[in-house]
């Protein structure tokens, strides 16, 4: 067994115009693939992590070799931050969050215009390759960035959100103008999709 590049739950041009067919081809055909071929080319003869359960190695990189563990933050982090970005989306994506995860932004986060300034906040100033989070941490909502593929979960924050800010999510389209970038994405957030994530994760 090794990983396997997730298939997407729509067409490549499904988010159209919002997010564009050859960002995605790209961004999953190339990127996601490599993430994941790579990955299983550093775990080849760690049969335990190559058999393993992503989101249980990267929240526990101690059990990871030291020869390993940059990498497996790198490439794992790599694969999984992609999984989650790429299943967040759909046709019916758009409009506000639902169910307890719209009560708790509004009661934890002051509602849900405040979380999205920050989160996009967040994603806009980011300097260099890396992610704009809303995790749950002991059954709270918080925010949190990280930089290249580094991921939450090695923080012991569950991600439920995420907003790729590699330029590789957007410059075909949007070139240097990542806030453009960051306002096409709350078009094609699927929040019934977040709100699963939000009642799993508390
Ligand atoms: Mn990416």
């Amino acid at each position: 067994m090794a990983f396997t590049l997730m298939d997407l739950p729509y067409a490549y041009d499904a988010l159209e115009p919002h997010l564009d067919a050859r960002t995605m081809e790209i961004h999953h055909g190339k990127h996601h693939a490599g993430y994941v071929a790579k990955l299983n080319g550093v775990l080849e003869g760690h049969d335990d992590l190559l058999n393993g359960d992503l989101v249980d190695i990267l929240s526990n990189l101690n059990k990871v070799p030291d020869a390993i563990r940059q990498k497996v933050i790198n490439l794992g982090g790599g694969v999984y931050n992609h999984n989650l970005y790429f299943s967040s989306f759909s046709t019916k994506g758009g409009g506000k969050p639902v169910g307890a995860l719209a009560q708790a932004i509004d009661s934890e986060l002051g509602g849900f215009e405040a979380a999205k300034k920050t989160l996009s906040d967040n994603a806009v100033n980011l300097f260099g390759s890396g992610w704009s989070w809303l995790c749950v941490e002991n059954g709270k909502l918080v925010y949190a960035t990280s930089q290249n593929q580094d991921c939450p979960l090695s923080n012991g924050q569950t991600p439920i959100l995420t907003i790729d800010v590699w330029e590789h999510a957007y410059y075909l389209k949007f070139q240097q103008l990542r806030p453009n970038f960051v306002d096409a994405f709350w078009e094609v957030v699927d929040w019934s999709i977040i709100n699963d994530r939000y009642e799993a994760a508390k």
